[in-house]
């Protein structure tokens, strides 16, 4: 007999005795209702259990059954345009059969078992196959086509398959493993959460992810299958970073994972993910993407699990052959699960009462992102980018979800509530971001942004250093007591700060940068830059180069539309030689 009994409910930890069949990381049942749970500890038959489920009426003696399964996700079509919680529920399916507040135990499955799909073979009957080969596809949406792939593991001969009409439990092919068994495959597969799921090879990224935003993709760029991480004070604009990244990026799929702000944000996740529009295909947002969400109502350690079920999500995908990205929001919610599991658990605590072993969950967590040759016998290339963002209390970047956090991803964007304040938006600060893929991917630069680029924001970022040095001479002794090579810098270090790194989101010209248009934009302010110091040299005036019209011009060149700024930039660039031109004759001639 697989079960055992309760003697003791602390809040989501529950112990119960009698499991000696049972293993760690088993999900279990728990009492009438069925609540789930899994199995975090065991010492003889006595198991530690994290239940997903409000446990209040939960008492000594009630029955714990085990499942011998670990945590799973469901994968096959149907995930995408889905909104799921911390363990791959559908939440709207259960809303529509017990209302908003979810009812303990509702058992629905995460695929859903009526709707048929139409799946069209791409193997035929003789073929070899291996697990990770594409047996056909569906089209899930009308920008993501589901490729149905063998289960990993399994070898052999496809014996039957055809296309058609079928729901994710209908068979769709037979095989005849190596071993003469025959196989049915259905369009379902299962994966432990917890479980990284395999690939032939990863490689170090080497090209961007591309956002469309500027100080992201010039300044600290991050690579398809990187990891990056963005603290938000309140009211930074972390929710609007977060949206940006989900609507412009260059990837196939995205994964949100709310795991439950403060309040009723996760709610505003619901409400507003679906009305954001795909400004590529016209389409809602939701047609590429899978929603994870944790509202405030559901306990924590629900929070816990999610991102172990968006990542399993996400590696679905990437094994495809996508460039799938996870958006993790918040991390520091997550981590404050952890914490409390462990308290319960009665743990030693670590730092600020978090687990000792908090550093290595998030590693394993980032560990998961990468660009990987996928498993099967065609050659396909995956991406899995990760991004987390962190809500540090008070804003403290010392604090060790923060700490932990840092050690691990390679990019930081550094959200400053005073820049906020200051309407400087999107608030990432440049003097403490950073992005260290800079290197990895500088050939990828070379290659398809142009020689100049990588040297152009070396020399932009190099300016806005000198920038805050100067100003703390500035502070001292005033302005006017620095030198006209200085007091350009100053001016060159203005425009890089408002004619390119802001960028409002909320202006349809200027929500999207493409990086041909960023490496353009950036290359005038350089070149004013390099022409007002070869003309300061030949003995011209500061003010007149700082009031040039072509100046005013760069300053509106962001919002001018996408299809004329070729011509438009060519154009500022002319008026700005001759001007300055005509500036340096007047210069040299007195
Ligand atoms: P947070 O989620 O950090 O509390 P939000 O993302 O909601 O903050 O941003 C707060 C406000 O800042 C937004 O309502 C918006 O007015 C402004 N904002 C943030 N980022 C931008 C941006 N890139 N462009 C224009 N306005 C922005």
């Amino acid at each position: 007999m697989k079960s055992g009994r309760i003697t003791k409910v602390s809040g989501p930890l529950v112990v119960a005795e009698g499991l000696e069949n049972a293993n760690m990381a088993d999900v279990v049942r728990v009492g009438e209702q069925r609540l789930i749970g899994e199995i975090l500890t065991m010492t003889g038959g006595t198991a530690s259990i994290q239940v997903y489920e409000e446990t209040s009426g939960l008492g000594p003696g009630t029955v714990v059954e085990t499942t011998g399964a670990p945590l799973s996700v469901e994968l096959g079509p149907g995930m995408i345009e889905n909104i799921y919680d911390g363990i791959q529920r559908p939440l709207e399916e259960i809303m529509k059969m017990v209302g908003s507040n979810i009812t303990r135990g509702v058992e629905v499955p995460a695929l859903s078992r009526s709707k048929k799909w139409d799946f069209k073979a791409t193997a035929k009957v003789g073929d070899k196959v291996i697990g990770g080969d594409v047996i056909g596809t569906v089209q899930e949406t009308s920008v993501v086509l589901h490729k149905i792939m063998v289960p990993n593991g399994l070898s052999g001969k496809i014996k039957s398959i055809s296309s058609g009409s079928y729901t994710v439990e209908d068979v769709v092919a037979t095989l005849t493993l190596d071993n003469g068994e025959t196989k049915e495959l259905t369009m379902i597969q299962r994966w432990p959460v917890r479980v990284g799921r395999p690939y032939k090879k990863k490689f170090p990224p080497t090209a961007p992810l591309c956002s469309g935003q500027r100080i992201i993709d010039t300044m600290f760029p991050i690579a398809k299958g990187g990891t990056a991480a963005v603290p938000g004070p309140f009211g930074s604009g972390k929710t609007v970073v977060q949206h940006q990244l989900a609507k412009w990026s260059d990837v196939d799929i995205v994964v949100y994972i709310g795991c439950g702000e403060r309040g009723n944000e996760m709610t505003d996740v619901l409400r507003e993910f679906p009305e954001l529009q795909d400004p590529r295909t016209g389409e809602s947002l939701m047609k590429r993407t899978v929603l994870i969400a944790n509202t405030s109502d559901m306990p924590v350690a629900a929070r816990e699990a999610s991102i172990y079920t968006g990542i399993t999500i996400a590696e679905y995908f990437r094994d495809m052959g996508y460039a799938v990205a996870v958006i993790a929001d918040s991390t520091s919610r997550w981590a404050e699960a952890l914490r409390e599991m462990s308290g319960r658990l009665e743990e030693m605590p670590g730092e600020e009462g978090y687990p000792a072993y908090l550093a290595s969950r998030l590693a394993q967590f980032y560990e998961r992102a990468g660009v990987v040759s996928t498993m099967g016998r065609e050659e396909r290339v995956g991406s899995l980018t990760a991004v987390g963002a962190v809500s540090p209390p008070g804003g403290d970047l010392s604090e060790p979800v923060s700490q932990g956090t840092m050690r691990i991803v390679k990019v930081f964007w550094s959200l400053d509530a005073s820049l906020a304040y200051r309407r400087h938006f999107p608030a990432i600060n440049w003097l403490n971001s950073y992005s260290l893929y800079l290197s990895s991917m500088r050939d990828w630069f070379n290659e398809n942004i142009g020689r100049d680029f990588m040297d152009n924001r070396d020399r932009a970022m190099s300016m806005l250093q000198e920038e805050a040095e100067l100003n703390e001479i500035v502070q001292l002794v005033g302005k006017d007591s620095l030198g006209a090579g200085d007091q350009l810098t100053l001016e060159t270090a203005k425009m890089i700060r408002e004619d390119f790194l802001q960028q409002n989101a909320f202006m349809e010209t200027d929500s999207y940068s493409s990086y041909d248009r960023q490496a353009k934009l950036l290359g005038l302010i350089l070149k004013y830059d390099k022409l007002c110091r070869d003309a300061i040299k030949k003995g011209a005036d500061l003010q007149p180069l700082f009031s040039l019209s072509a100046r005013d011009r760069i300053g509106r060149a962001k919002s001018v539309d996408a299809n004329e700024y070729v011509a438009a930039y060519a154009d500022i660039d002319k008026l700005m030689e001759q001007e300055i031109d005509a500036i340096a004759m007047k210069g040299g001639a007195e």
